[in-house]
């Protein structure tokens, strides 16, 4: 084989069930990249847990590889083009990206890179369905989700099955000079050194994908239907990061459930669920595409015009959390310690800082994308815009999460509060959601001393509901 295949990896960073990979194998001798553009990305640029997770994928990988991965920083729409005339490449190859940043960008480098007759190679690795085949009869998208998957994704044709990586890859020759950098060029990891915190909670690599993927089929799913409410429990996957930067498809994950009712009586209900959330994941890309301003825009245009409170020092209490709300601040810490949050909690940390302390939720967002190891632009963008009430298909403004309430449903033995919030752990169950009930001699007896050891509530809970629910009428009156 003389000829050569770029395989441009992106948010595809695996080799099993990677189309465009193995498409690019058949084609010639590879040349694996990775292009680290954040000139292009702009705003949309990868957060500090993001890199971190990128910085450890790209090591596994290039192990995977054999060391043949090459990487490069820069603007990929001037890069691939070089690297094509380099490298004399007749095919560039990668797995589509649905950002509208990317968008925009893959198809001016598909147009340069097909005039000066390079063919490429672009395919769906990260998706169950591409966005545009899910539409409604009329031909407009879905914008609610239960027709979104009931009639549109479970009516079309199902997703396909996950293939095996390429047997073997002959590889091409790199050349001196290319423009290629070490891995440590990149300056994916922060100064501070805050990644260190994340390191013991993942493994970052496609086999880590996989051993999660196993251990949640073995242990997880069943009783995921409920399970997957309370955060203590074993009963979620933790796959987003690896679905995010693609060390695992969601072909693969989806039919990893397949026959599991049949075969180990796993409920069918709980299937059914898990496989609505992978859903989900499809309804955000489905409607970043159909309106790329997501991350900044609400989709109900009325809440451009919401009263938000401006106040960096509630911000902080929030993101750091300080704000005295022990379920609020579980969640916070537990972003902060581990790069991941549970579900519930998501909702309930972001319904506190939306409503509860009137903060725009695009300040949320952010912190979001910078914390979070599963930062993705559709994912967080839909969800930010669905607690806001501002989104499609969004729960109502004036459904105001009561973090105690949901604390004392979701956490009753307080396993979670006291796993993140320590300061708390003597306190007994009948106060740990709300210890600013507790008598002084209760708080006394548990070391608890509030304002010091523990702050008091930055809000009183139900005067800012009724606060923001004030706001939402002025809104909707104005
Ligand atoms: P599981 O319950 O095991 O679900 C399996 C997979 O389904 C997930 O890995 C994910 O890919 C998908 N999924 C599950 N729930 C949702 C959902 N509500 N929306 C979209 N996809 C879903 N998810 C992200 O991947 N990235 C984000 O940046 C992100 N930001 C969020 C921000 C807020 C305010 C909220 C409320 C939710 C956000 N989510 C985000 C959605 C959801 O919280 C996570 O996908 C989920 O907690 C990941 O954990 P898991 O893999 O254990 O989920």
């Amino acid at each position: 084989m003389t000829s050569v295949a770029i395989h441009w990896f992106r948010q595809d960073l695996r080799l099993a069930d990677n189309p465009a990979l193995s498409k690019a194998v058949e084609a010639g001798r590879l040349l694996p990249i990775y292009i680290l553009d954040d000139d292009t990305a702009g705003e949309a640029r990868m957060g500090g847990a993001s890199r971190w997770w990128l910085h450890r994928s790209l090591e596994a990988l290039d192990r995977q590889l054999g060391g043949k991965l090459r990487l490069y920083r820069g603007k990929a729409e001037e890069i691939l083009p070089q690297l094509v005339k380099i490298y004399d490449a007749q095919t560039v190859s990668w797995t589509r990206c649905y950002e509208p940043w990317r968008i925009k960008r893959d198809k001016t480098i598909s147009s340069r890179l097909e005039l000066a007759g390079c063919r490429t190679i672009r395919l769906n690795g990260s998706l169950l369905w591409e966005p545009w085949s899910i539409k409604k009869q009329d031909g407009t998208p879905y914008k609610v989700f239960t027709p979104f998957y009931r009639k549109g994704c479970l009516q079309a044709p199902a997703p396909a099955m996950p293939m095996a990586a390429p047997h073997s890859i002959a590889f091409c020759a790199a050349k001196a000079n290319d423009g290629a950098l070490s891995l440590g060029d990149l300056g994916l990891l922060s100064k501070i050194g805050w990644h260190d915190t994340l390191e013991p909670y993942w493994e970052v690599s496609e086999k880590g994908g996989a051993d999660c993927l196993a251990q949640f089929i073995d242990g997880g799913l069943d009783g995921y239907k409920t399970g997957r409410d309370f955060p203590s429990l074993a009963h979620i996957s933790r796959l987003s990061p690896y679905l995010h930067f693609g060390q695992l498809s969601p072909n693969q994950v989806w039919h990893a459930t397949e026959r599991l009712a049949e075969d180990q009586g796993v409920p069918a209900a709980d299937i059914d669920h898990f496989r609505s959330e992978l859903a989900w994941r499809e309804f955000s890309y489905s409607l970043l595409y159909y309106n790329p301003d997501l991350p900044s825009v609400p989709i109900q245009a009325k809440f451009a015009d919401f009263e938000w409170q401006s106040d960096e020092a509630l911000l902080k209490a929030w993101q750091s959390g300080l704000t005295g709300v022990p379920i609020v601040d579980a969640g916070m810490r537990e972003l902060w310690q581990t790069g991941y949050m549970h579900n519930r909690v998501r909702m309930i940390v972001a319904s506190f800082l939306i409503k509860n302390l009137r903060i725009d939720w695009r300040q949320g967002e952010a912190w979001f994308w910078d914390t979070l190891v599963d930062a993705d632009l559709a994912n967080n963008a839909a969800s930010w815009q669905w607690v806001a009430g501002c989104g499609a298909d969004a729960a109502p403004f004036f459904r105001i999460f009561n973090p105690v309430l949901q604390a004392e449903k979701f956490d009753p033995e307080g396993i979670y509060i006291r796993t993140f919030v320590p300061e708390l752990a003597k306190l007994p169950n009948k106060y740990l959601a709300r210890p600013w009930e507790a008598p002084s001699s209760t708080l006394q007896e548990a070391g608890v001393t509030p304002g010091e050891s523990y702050p008091n509530p930055v809000v009183d809970l139900k005067h800012s509901r009724e606060m923001a629910l004030e706001a939402y009428k002025r809104l909707s009156e104005g």
